[in-house]
């Protein structure tokens, strides 16, 4: 499997939830102090730590070739609050805490004008990711 490119999304997405529990960090013991958290789901949030991102600021990860169908896997990282740490790192499927190095695991749809990206897990839950 190759990579193709690695590169940057703001756009919406979808998460597919398996269960309806989502973290949201209510009892966080700090608040944020920079960004306010969002809808998990919500255009231009991030699907790792929910925070609601400004224009111009993008959530990194990976998409690899098509395998013939309309969608493609994509592994997504993080934004720039919670790859530097600001912020908790969880899995919206399985609630796992993610490690330095997990990843989401996402399937993208291209469409004309509007991509959308499911996020069906992580690379706890997935057991993909790992080196
Ligand atoms: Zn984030
Ligand atoms: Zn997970």
């Amino acid at each position: 499997m190759s990579i193709i490119g690695v590169f940057l999304l703001w756009f919406g997405y979808t998460l597919f939830f398996r269960n309806t529990h989502i973290r949201l960090g209510r009892r966080r013991r700090r608040k944020s102090r920079r960004v306010a958290s969002g809808v998990p789901g919500a255009p231009r949030t991030c699907p790792v730590c929910s925070a609601i991102l400004a224009r111009g600021e993008r959530v990194k990860s990976t998409a690899y070739p098509s395998m013939g169908g309309v969608d493609r896997l994509m592994y997504i990282s993080g934004c720039a609050y919670c790859l530097e740490g600001d912020r908790v790192r969880s899995c919206p499927v399985c609630g796992a805490i993610l490690k330095a190095g997990d990843i989401l695991v996402a399937r993208m749809y291209d469409k004309p004008g509007r991509s959308h990206v499911h996020v069906i897990g992580c690379s706890q839950c997935k057991k993909v990711g790992k080196k």
